[in-house]
């Protein structure tokens, strides 16, 4: 009786454990920000690791729920990031309701799923009032959803972080007046790799955000890790909402020993980090081959080198 019972609080506990996993936001709830950390609704830190998709108005076909499922029961995602194409023709300035159809698929595979997803506005120069009104959308549709993460400029490249920061005041209270709480990330200058300036100038008065870094590690090494680790002395949250490990260029070889090096740095840091990304084009950081389905189900033959060496990295960090 005795061993009857013990055998069936262990099936209990293995099952909750296996349930828990796969159900991230079940688990950890609406997201905060405490000092430089991302906590759940217990305030426990929490990384969150996953894929983002390429570029939806040159990807479009991955856009889709099945894709999302897939992501996080065999990749063991626990967010995914919509990277919504601005600025390149066929992108959500000239095609605004398609581009909410491919990203909304997204979002609705995250909340069906139970997974984060991170709502990014994937570009490179500012367009401010395009931003409102998507980012006022958004927020009214879905800002009740613990699963949501607003990403509110991918890459500056030529905008001086003076200019990135008025932007970003600009559409952080548009969100902020619908939806009071939710992470929202902000970009810093040149392709997101000058925290050092906000480090020296943050935003302040606002709750729950964080700064976006970006690295391609055959590229980018210790200076970059160097930057960072004097913003998070000074206070800042760092979110890496983009790094793979080749050269920043997306081509170029796998550089494993930068990129473990990263991945150490990042789980040492309790930072949370997305992987560039779901595509098919002829290039390292792209991680399927054009045999991959729209909607997952993809067999070894359609991940390239970066695809099965990134679901072999998220899965092993699948129980934490
Ligand atoms: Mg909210």
């Amino acid at each position: 009786m005795k061993l009857k019972s013990i055998f069936i609080t262990a099936t209990i506990i293995v099952i909750t454990t296996i349930f828990t996993n796969a159900q991230p936001v079940k688990k950890h709830g609406p997201l905060s920000v405490k000092g430089i950390q991302l906590v759940n609704q217990k305030g426990d830190d929490v990384v969150l690791r996953g894929i983002s998709y390429g570029w939806h108005n040159w990807w479009p076909r991955f856009y889709n729920t099945a894709s999302v499922k897939w992501l996080a029961d065999d990749w063991s995602c626990t967010v995914v990031r919509a990277a919504m194409g601005v600025g390149p023709r066929g992108s959500y300035i000239d095609k605004k309701e398609w581009s909410k159809e491919k990203i909304e698929a997204v979002i609705k595979g995250a909340i069906d799923n139970d997974i984060y997803v991170i709502i990014d506005w994937h570009s490179h120069e500012i367009h401010t009032e395009e931003a409102k009104i998507f980012f006022a959308e958004m927020a009214k549709k879905y800002g009740q959803y613990p699963n949501i993460i607003y990403e509110i400029f991918n890459e500056p490249v030529n905008d001086s972080w003076e200019t990135v920061k008025k932007y970003s005041i600009e559409v952080i209270d548009v969100i902020r007046e619908i939806d009071p709480d939710n992470i929202i990330l902000v970009g810093s200058p040149h392709w997101d790799q000058d925290i050092h300036l906000v480090a020296d100038n943050p935003i302040t008065g606002y709750t729950n955000l964080m700064y976006t870094v970006h690295f391609y590690a055959g590229t980018h090494k210790k200076q970059l890790r160097d930057r960072t680790d004097y913003a998070l002395s000074k206070g800042i949250p760092v979110f890496i909402s983009e790094c793979a490990g080749m050269e920043a260029s997306g081509n170029g070889m796998i550089d494993y020993k930068s990129w473990n090096t990263w991945i150490d740095w990042m789980e040492k840091n309790k930072i949370s980090w997305v992987c560039w990304s779901i595509a098919d084009k002829n290039e390292t950081c792209s991680m399927l081959y054009p045999t991959a389905s729209d909607s997952g189900n993809w067999k070894t033959t359609d991940l390239k080198e970066s695809g099965i060496k990134t679901r072999e990295k998220l899965n092993s960090f699948k129980s934490k």
